[in-house]
């Protein structure tokens, strides 16, 4: 527990190991009597929460990591570990970590003699301090992390010159190309590749992630995929429907099986925690079912960072709102190598499937505007201009019918700075990965304690298309995304959700 919050209520203990919380969880059960009234029961279940205090000593694998995002993520790591300031025309910068929930955001944890309270997020249950972990991971590129930074154009240059004694040992593992997967015009910088069939490269990459625990002294390992955005796989139930078939289409070295499949189920079988960051369907129903019999968490897909994020707080304002978005047209454009590969028709459709669905659960919630479930025309155009590199430009046009046959058209241009949009995310992820990797729970029915199931949907705020359990609903709401991190969290320590109510400010 951080030392600077401490909860004093009944339902919560302090052990040197553990923090325990009871919990109500209270909800709402509706179903539809034989008159077809709506009847809505409230009900409450009885949660004991356990999260582990000892932070563990965390190392990151990230797959891409000689990209824009990994190599700005570890940069941003290093620099905030190092305390780091530069000049640039506009004055001295230094080193933060803004943009990630969990270290730049606060909670309104509650009332009293001073006031509201609002405490960092970070400091609602103990969590691993990003400056603490230790980055390595695999790149089909060969080049080290201090030319790999020079080459991405993200971060200032007099930030690149700092950093460059420190990132400049740090080399990329080979790693698994599939030329097939991704686009052709990543072949020139394929100079770092494994050879040997699927079920050679599943056994090097649980060799690597192995090796990297023991060399590097961390207690615990995270796998990310930010490497390039990989066509769809085709899901055939006999090659990839179920874990055995997936298993075994390995062992066949079948074609369908793509390489960042073949990283999941490495780290999956390592015990390992992977988070997808990319568009493409990774997981396959054979790996989710993997991930589920080996009790590992899995979570995905693709970073939420700029345009979609600001969709799925727009068209939820306007849906709730009463007000009816008939069409969504998001245009990008974008100069970086990720722009480029997604140049190709098939990787693409990968990412305009990732950002198409994003306004679905909202159009699905409101049957006064969308009666028939059809939601707004949405297109999403993606264009490569290599003049604008990282700064990809975002501009997005609402149409919406307002009342009595009006409508009112909102424009947006959004200069996304797209890696340092995506590396606090990418913090996030694991930060708060990791932190479930020490939460158990039980309800009043169980005998036990049982962590989360192993599809972190608890993470969908930081992804653009939300993976969840079966029979899960997805949300994209931003704001209902960060209130179920939030209280979650409170839960953990025994506190009720925030409600907004403020009833105590509505007395007479
Ligand atoms: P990037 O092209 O700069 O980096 C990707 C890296 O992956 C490259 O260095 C490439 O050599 C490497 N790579 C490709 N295939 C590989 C493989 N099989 N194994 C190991 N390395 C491999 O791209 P980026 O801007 O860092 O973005 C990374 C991914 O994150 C992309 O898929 C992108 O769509 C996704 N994403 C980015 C953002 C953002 O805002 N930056 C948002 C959402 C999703």
């Amino acid at each position: 527990m951080a030392p600077h919050l401490r909860v004093e209520s009944p339902g919560v203990r302090y052990t040197p190991e553990y923090l325990e919380a009871d919990y109500q969880y209270h909800n709402t059960s509706v179903w539809r009597d034989s008159k077809g009234t709506l009847v809505a029961t409230p009900t409450s279940t009885t949660y004991t929460f356990r999260t582990q205090c000892k932070v563990p000593k965390l190392g990151l694998m990230l797959v891409g990591l000689g990209g824009n995002n990994g190599t700005t993520v570890t940069a941003a790591i290093l620099a905030n570990k190092h305390k780091l300031s530069w000049n640039t025309k506009e004055g001295v910068k230094t080193a933060n970590y803004l943009g990630s929930i969990t270290q730049a955001s606060t909670v309104f944890l509650g009332n009293g003699p001073e006031g509201e309270v609002y405490v960092p997020l970070k400091d609602l249950l103990p969590m691993v301090d990003p400056d603490d972990i230790i980055i390595d991971g695999w790149d089909i590129s060969s080049l080290n992390l201090a030319d790999a930074m020079e080459r991405g154009r993200v971060l200032d240059y007099n930030l690149q010159v700092q950093l460059k004694p420190h990132m400049k040992n740090i080399k990329p593992r080979p790693s698994i190309y599939i030329p097939e997967f991704i686009a052709a015009n990543q072949a020139d910088r394929a100079d770092n590749v494994l050879k040997g069939t699927k079920q050679e490269l599943v056994d090097i990459i649980r060799k690597d992630i192995r090796e990297f625990k023991e060399t590097s002294g961390v207690d615990k390992v995270i796998v990310l995929w930010t490497a390039n955005t990989e066509r769809y796989s085709e899901v055939i139930p006999h090659i990839n429907g179920t874990m055995d078939n997936l298993l075994n289409s390995i062992k066949k070295d079948e074609r369908e099986i793509s390489p960042s499949t073949l990283f999941a189920v490495a780290s999956i079988l390592e015990g390992v925690t992977y988070i997808n960051g990319s568009p493409q369907n990774t997981f396959v129903p054979g790996c989710t079912e993997l991930a589920d019999k080996k009790g590992v968490f899995i979570a995905g897909d693709d970073f939420k960072s700029g345009q979609t994020k600001l969709k799925s707080v727009l068209a939820d304002f306007l849906v709730s709102a009463g007000i009816k978005p008939k069409s969504i047209v998001s245009y990008n454009h974008l100069g970086n190598n990720d722009g480029k590969n997604l140049s190709a028709p098939q990787t693409f459709r990968s990412k305009e499937i990732s950002k198409s669905g994003v306004v679905e659960d909202m159009v699905e919630s409101n049957t006064i505007l969308y009666p028939d479930g059809v939601g707004p025309d949405h297109t999403v155009v993606i264009k490569y201009v290599p003049h604008v590199g990282d700064s990809k430009r975002a501009m997005d046009e609402y149409c919406s019918e307002i009342m009595m046959g009006g409508s009112n058209t909102i424009a947006i241009h959004n200069t996304c700075e797209d890696s340092l949009l995506a590396s606090p995310l990418i913090i996030d992820l694991v930060v708060l990965a990791e932190l479930c990797e020490r939460i158990q729970y039980k309800t009043e029915h169980d005998q036990g304690f049982q962590r989360f199931n192993s599809v972190l949907s608890i993470l969908s705020y930081l992804c653009k298309a939300p993976l969840v359990p079966h029979h899960t609903p997805v949300i994209n709401s931003l704001f209902r995304q960060r209130s179920c991190i939030e209280n979650i969290l409170r839960a953990c320590i025994g506190l009720q959700p925030n409600n907004h109510m403020l009833l105590q400010y509505k007395h007479k």
